[in-house]
């Protein structure tokens, strides 16, 4: 083979995009791989761990996810606690607190008994507590100056499970084990990719005047990875939303997760509260949910190519106004706006913040500045639907795209799998499936 030509190009050193570097480098036969990566480290936009919530998903204290679809993300978690399981810096990568969802009065206490009927055969750790029992835990959720806060109260938890990751981390941790593997793994850092043509079998990856070819190709670029795709005429009814989420601090004031229940009316996970995994000493709430016209959190130049990929047509607009129809979603839009005005955010912020712990004041509350990423939701226009959860344009071809709102952190290593099989299949390489199951399934 042509030694200038990958046999596998992968754009974007998220998490997502380094998860496939290790999946081929070490579960296949596939020998010659490029990591293409537009910052000077991997792991620099949504999986920075200043930018997302850190939680491993597993769906059991996330209520806005079923049964069937809690029991998909678990099953995609435990990937990587289990990939984890023999890092010599487990501890820095992965992080075990206890973890709960909270019900605060009677509509919500039912719901969580409710659910905890229908999850505590699959989720056999789940736990029912009762207000005392969460005291025991979590004494800022339900005291107050020494008393029991007088709303009722009951929570779901899992006490002793990984429930945290610094994705940056594990991003790097891929990098690493995939280049144990004696393979010509490279790695194109700074290497901004502007457009993909395809010719003749070959697909011929452009950036500042150099190309770089490859026989099949795997798009991880967030919201980039649909720009890349409609360049290329796929994908071409798609549109996308970007939602960014911004965190605040407070002084420390959980032990662990806690989450709060879902309004079933909004499409975008509740705030919740946990300790920073970067920042000692730290409580972080959020994230809000924002909407910005920046594929790229922080990144005015984006602004152009969010225009390019919103594509505004009927369908599109068809869904913004189904989305304000909803008095819910139309308030919690414009609340999350005010959310960014300096000075009035911290105040409204504050109401969303008692919910879960009730003594705090608006002195403990500070806006996490240069926080927060986006989340490139997609829109479907043919059916005028927002999609919720991860979206993938198989071109059939050998080249792949791959957009990850939230849980995709969490599901990284099972969706490279997927594309590893993709992409195995399409080169007629092997894949290394015993070897798989033990270490990772
Ligand atoms: C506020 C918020 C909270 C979240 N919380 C969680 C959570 O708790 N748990 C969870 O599982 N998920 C969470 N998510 C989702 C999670 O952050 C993403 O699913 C995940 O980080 C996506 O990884 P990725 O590798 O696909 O994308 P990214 O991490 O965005 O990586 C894409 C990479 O592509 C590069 N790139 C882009 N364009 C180009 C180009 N043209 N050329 C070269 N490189 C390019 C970028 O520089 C970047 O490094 C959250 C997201 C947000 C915004």
């Amino acid at each position: 083979m042509d030694e200038n030509i990958h046999q596998v190009a992968i754009i974007g050193g998220g998490v997502c995009g380094t998860a496939l570097f290790y999946m081929l480098a070490e579960y296949t036969d596939i020998n010659d791989i490029i990591l293409i990566e537009k910052y000077d480290g991997v792991a620099m936009v949504n999986s920075h761990g200043r930018n997302n919530s850190q939680t491993l998903h597993c769906g059991d204290i996330e209520t806005n996810y079923t049964l069937e679809k809690a029991c998909k993300v678990k099953a995609a978690a435990e990937m990587v606690v289990n990939y984890t399981a023999t890092l010599d810096n487990r501890d820095r990568v992965i992080f075990k607190y206890p973890k709960m969802v909270l019900g605060v009065g009677e509509n919500e206490c039912r719901k969580l008994r409710q659910r905890f009927e229908v999850f505590r055969e699959r989720f056999s750790s789940m736990q029912l507590l009762e207000k005392e029992q969460i005291a025991e835990i979590e004494p800022n959720v339900v005291m107050v100056n020494g008393k029991l806060r007088p709303e009722p109260c009951i929570a779901l938890a899992v006490l002793d499970e990984y429930c945290a990751v610094n994705f940056n981390q594990l991003a790097q941790s891929f990098v690493v084990e995939a280049q144990k593997n004696d393979k010509n793994l490279n790695i194109a850092m700074n290497c901004h990719v502007e457009q993909i043509i395809e010719q003749d079998g070959l697909f011929h990856i452009h950036s500042q005047g150099s190309v770089i070819q490859a026989r099949s190709v795997v798009v991880s670029a967030g919201g980039h990875s649909l720009l890349l795709a409609q360049q290329m005429g796929y994908g071409l009814e798609f549109s996308c939303l970007p939602v960014a989420g911004s965190f605040y601090f407070t002084p420390k004031s959980l032990n662990g997760k806690v989450y709060t229940v879902q309004n079933d009316k909004l499409p975008f996970a509740a705030v919740h509260g946990d300790p920073d995994v970067l920042i000692d000493g730290k409580t972080r709430f959020g994230p809000t949910a924002l909407l910005i016209p920046y594929l790229e959190r922080y990144n005015r130049k984006t602004f152009a190519e969010f225009l390019r990929v919103l594509r505004l047509d009927r369908g599109v607009l068809k869904v913004f106004w189904d989305l304000f129809k909803v008095s819910d979603i139309r308030n919690y839009i414009f609340k999350n706006f005010l959310f960014e005005i300096p000075g009035f955010r911290r105040w409204l912020f504050l109401k969303d913040v008692r919910k879960i712990v009730p003594s705090l004041s608006l002195k403990d509350i500070q806006f996490a500045k240069g926080f927060g990423g986006v989340r490139p939701q997609l829109i479907d226009k043919k059916n005028a639907q927002l999609m919720m959860g991860e979206a993938k344009i198989n071109s059939g071809n050998g080249i792949l795209f791959n957009m990850t709102p939230s849980p995709g952190a969490s599901s990284c290593l099972e969706n490279a799998e997927l594309d590893m099989r993709t992409i195995v299949d399409y080169l007629g390489g092997v894949i290394a499936e015993q070897k798989l199951r033990q270490t990772l399934h």
